[in-house]
């Protein structure tokens, strides 16, 4: 026999921790079919049985309100697979039997993996798993996954229930007085009718059109129109009697009814507590002081802090050992390559481009380390829950925290393992809304730029505009997701109880395991499209090139230069290393020199695409106080921000720039004219909120699903910046800044 059996449950009841001890190293990682939640299967041999077991995504219900509820629903109707294992934490029955009643109802065959039980001990909640077993119907076998203790109870009695061919009979609870003669009717009606009665059992169909559920509406709408349309009639006039009679709705009454049944359930002697005073839960304990009102935020506040220094501290050495080995790499590469076309492609296209990413990966990892303590221990749980009220306001839900905060909330992060963050928000909308809003923070990348532009023009109060930009980038974030939550992405936020689950150590392999997966997912996505775009930037820089006849003047103006020097100093200068202490004269030379390669680096950028987009853009961007320069590297800036500031200084005839060591750029800045604090303060504000890099550009098309928000967070975020640059700069010259 092999049959597929599918691991279902709610986030955090053990489902992976129970695939692992089942499958060992026999995995299988990939993504479900035109979505980017990851799928796990693996095998698994018992007492004669090969199964294929599939670790599905986490969910609270079957409901379709997520995309990891609608992939799980998927995976079960398309795939059928042979039997459920629905994994249930056996400290919070009630909410996880939630679950185990809708597959029930869906039909499917299910078997219930009591997980958590050494744990539910713990805190004196016994479980009769028997009983369950008895008033459910299905088998109820007590796990702790983490020990693997009662696997192979689990798989025999997956396999005596395959074995007895389990019929798909689902299973039906009563939806009270005003629900059940709808629900009958409807039920007969579709029997009748055989809608969509190939996939679905009928009584389940009704329910969903009862639910409202947009996925149904439409296969139901596609199957029977004229029936569909019938439906959603008859659906109509009981949510209006039952916002009338009850002020409450269809979906809140058949939940309110689940959890009834289920409640009633366990009332029949299946759950013991001992609870005494002593007896008070650790989490509970913990929960009273760090959820306080005005603790709660202070030691929240305290936390993230705590997250921030540790990253950057750990973070800074391998970051900069990724830093040298790529420059090592290019100074080897350089010198053995032949000078020309080919060297430039390789050492500055693609070994500088790929490196400057690659450089993030220590960051973003300790990053994702941080993250994944915080949730794993239930503390992350804690946070969106505090912070659920503001996020609600504008749209947006308490679990988007943590996606603002990776993208560089507190200056320092990047976006696009801030994307990838939004994952854990169980609602489409408002995880569309945060992932088209977390750019807008202040990644790793921008604070070079800041760093250059504050210095030069507002060294006085370096501190208080740091602040500024910080709270600039928030509001602006806050206001944009709340602009699009009544625009484009408009409708209600989902009805999501914030689940506060207990306190847990977490394992050093979970934390290991978490951490891997999301750093090998940024370098992977990161990864794939960078190579082409550092080439693609690499070329409009450096393409069409200067003709030949001006490379020809600035290389004889060299010559010249060397010609009109006393030979001797020539000689010196020829012998000497970069680093060594030359003479005066030769120092001079050297100068002027350096002086004619950065004039003729300028004019070729100039010359460039680039530069021809930069000059043919002036007459607009003038308006918001940006000239060619500016322009050029704001083009650059697109495949990462901090290539703005290495570019202003090739415009700006100052050679290569490093970006940690500003200071001759600032200057440069700060006596060009037309350079003045209120030019910088537009700058600063274009950069914060124009197009996202486009590696986190690429990463929210692949994470909503559609280029189409991909190419709308570019025109969009554009469009907003420049607005606000020339508010700011014409308001400011107005005003006579
Ligand atoms: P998933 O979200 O359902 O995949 O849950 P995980 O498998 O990631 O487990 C969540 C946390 O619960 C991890 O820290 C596990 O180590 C822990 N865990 C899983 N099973 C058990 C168990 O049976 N007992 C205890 N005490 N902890 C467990
Ligand atoms: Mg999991």
């Amino acid at each position: 026999m092999n049959a597929t059996i599918a691991l279902a449950g709610n986030p955090n009841s053990g489902k992976t921790t129970l695939f692992n001890a089942l499958t060992g190293a026999r995995q299988h990682v990939g993504n479900y079919p035109g979505v980017t939640v990851e799928k796990r299967s693996g095998q698994h041999t018992f007492d004669g049985c090969r199964f294929t077991i599939v670790d599905l995504p986490g969910t609270y219900s079957l409901a379709a309100y997520s995309l990891e509820e609608l992939v799980a629903r998927d995976f079960l109707i398309n795939e059928g697979p042979s039997l459920v294992i629905d994994v249930v934490d056996a400290a919070n029955l009630e909410r996880n039997l939630y679950l185990a009643i809708q597959f029930m109802e869906l039909g499917i065959p299910v078997c219930i993996a009591l997980n958590m039980v050494d744990a539910a001990e713990k805190r004196g909640i016994r479980v009769d798993a028997a009983k369950l077993s008895a008033v459910l119907g299905v088998p109820v076998v007590p796990t702790v996954a983490r020990s693997g203790q009662g696997k192979d109870a689990l798989m025999k009695s997956a396999c005596e229930m395959l074995r007895q061919q389990p019929t798909r009979a689902p299973f039906a609870i009563s939806y009270g007085s005003d629900i059940d003669p709808v629900l009958e009717n409807m039920v007969s009606r579709i029997r009748d009718a055989g809608m969509l009665s190939a996939a679905y059992p009928a009584r389940w169909v009704a329910l969903k059109f009862l639910e409202r559920d947009e996925q149904i509406l439409k296969q139901g709408r596609h199957a029977n129109p004229a029936l569909a349309a019938a439906f959603e009639k008859d659906v109509e006039r009981l949510s209006d009697h039952l916002q009338k009679t009850l002020n409450t709705y269809p979906e809140l009454v058949i939940a309110d009814y689940r959890y009834g049944f289920i409640r009633s359930l366990l009332k029949q002697d299946i759950v013991a507590i001992e609870k005494g005073p002593e007896r008070l839960f650790l989490s509970d304990k913990i929960d009273s002081i760090a959820t306080q009102r005005f603790l709660g935020p202070i030691i929240m506040a305290a936390v993230i802090y705590g997250l921030y220094a540790v990253t950057f501290t750990l973070s800074e050495a391998p970051v900069g050992w990724l830093e040298s080995f790529f420059a090592w790499l290019g100074s080897v590469a350089g010198n053995f390559l032949p000078e020309g076309f080919l060297k430039s492609l390789i050492v500055s296209g693609i070994i500088h481009g790929v490196g400057s990413v690659l450089g993030f990966v220590p960051l973003i990892a300790f990053m994702f380390l941080g993250i994944a303590l915080l949730e794993d221990s239930g503390y992350l749980a804690r946070m969106a829950f505090m912070l659920d009220r503001v996020f609600r306001v504008f749209g947006l839900h308490g679990g988007s925290l943590m996606a603002f905060i990776v993208s560089g909330g507190i200056a320092g992060g990047c976006a696009v393992p801030g994307v990838m963050a939004t994952r854990t928000l169980k609602s489409p909308r408002e995880r569309l809304a945060t992932l088209l809003t977390v750019p807008f923070m202040n990644c790793g990348a921008k604070l070079p730029v800041y760093a250059l532009l504050v210095g030069a023009f507002f060294s006085q109060q370096e501190a208080l505009m740091m602040v500024l930009i910080t709270v600039l980038a928030w509001a602006g974030a806050l206001l944009v997701a709340k602009f699009l939550r009544v625009t484009m992405i408009k409708g209600p936020g989902m009805p999501f109880v914030m689940e506060l689950p207990p306190y847990r150590m977490p394992t050093f392999r979970g934390l290991l395991l978490h951490t891997w997966e999301r750093t090998a997912q940024y370098i992977k996505k990161a990864g794939t499209l960078l190579l082409s775009i550092s080439i693609l930037l690499w070329a409009l820089m450096g393409f069409p090139r200067l003709p030949a006849s001006e490379q020809d003047a600035f290389a004889q103006k060299k010559s010249a230069l060397r010609a009109a020097a006393p030979a001797a100093i020539v000689t010196e200068l020829e012998e000497a290393g970069d680093e060594t202490n030359l003479s005066a004269g030769a120092r001079e030379l050297k100068e002027r020199v350096d002086a004619v390669d950065a004039e003729s680096a300028e004019a070729a950028l100039q010359y460039s695409i680039a530069g021809r987009i930069g000059i043919a853009l002036e007459p607009v961007s003038r308006l918001a106080g940006f000239d060619w320069r500016t322009n050029i590297a704001l083009v650059g800036g697109f495949a990462a921000k901090e290539v703005v500031v290495s570019t202003l200084g090739t415009a700006y005839s100052l050679g290569e720039i490093d970006p940690e060591e500003s200071a001759p750029l600032a200057e440069k800045l700060s006596e060009t004219p037309g350079w003045r604090p209120l030019a910088a303060l537009s700058l600063i504000v274009f950069i914060m909120f124009y197009a996202p890099c486009f590696a986190s550009v690429v990463c929210i098309a692949r994470e909503s699903g559609s280029w189409k928000w991909g190419a709308f967070s570019m025109a969009f975020n554009t469009a907003l910046a420049f607005s606000l640059s020339v508010l700011v700069y014409q308001t400011g010259s107005a005003f006579g800044f």
